[in-house]
């Protein structure tokens, strides 16, 4: 159930003061992907929320996107498409760049990622200020694909990164 999986994020989240600078508080959910029955429950609960054929392909977001979004695409058979952080990826790709919670950052997705039209799960743990996922969902586009999801283990919710994010729908199993 809902308040069952949020528990289980909740559980397995440790806040960090002033990472990676003063006045940020990480939330760090290593403690979560290292629980095995709590990472393969919460990844059911992800693949049930959605519905197993919603989607045809899960982009992941570097790093502890990729994460997710191997599991997810394992659990359902489908496959996965890594958006990069800047430099990483050897093809031409589509780049896009924002301001983020504690800095800056560009992500990239190699041009003909996708095929047109396939459906695209985009998954990350942490939604702060929306920029990353912005950006990503912008870069599925570019790259041919439809968005139809986006899912998030941990929203911050007075960061109102929801609202950058304009019509599109955002899951997150829980807001903080
Ligand atoms: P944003 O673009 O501001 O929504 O930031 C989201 C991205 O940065 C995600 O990939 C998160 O993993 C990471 N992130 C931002 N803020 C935090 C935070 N306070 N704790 C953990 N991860 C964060």
């Amino acid at each position: 159930s809902g308040p069952e999986l949020a528990a289980l994020v909740a559980g397995g989240t440790v806040d960090v003061q002033d990472f990676p600078k003063p006045g940020i508080v990480f939330k760090d959910l290593m403690p979560f992907f290292g629980d095995g029955p709590a990472f393969k429950r919460v990844i059911d609960g992800i693949v049930t929320h959605y519905g197993p054929g919603s989607f045809d392909v899960v982009a992941g977001v570097e790093a502890r996107g990729f994460v997710l979004a191997a599991a997810i695409a394992y659990a359902t058979g489908v496959g996965v498409v890594p958006v990069r952080k800047a430099g990483k990826l050897p093809r031409p790709a589509f780049s896009a760049t924002y301001a983020l919670e504690y800095g800056e950052a560009t992500l990239e997705v190699h041009e003909g990622a996708f095929v047109p039209g396939q459906r695209v799960l985009v998954v990350d743990d942490v939604l702060a200020t929306g920029g990353t996922a912005g950006a990503t969902m912008d870069l599925v586009e570019q790259a041919g694909g439809v968005v139809s999801g986006f899912t998030v283990l941990m929203e911050l919710g007075f960061l109102k990164g929801r609202e950058r994010l304009g019509p599109r729908t955002v899951h997150a199993l829980l807001t903080v």
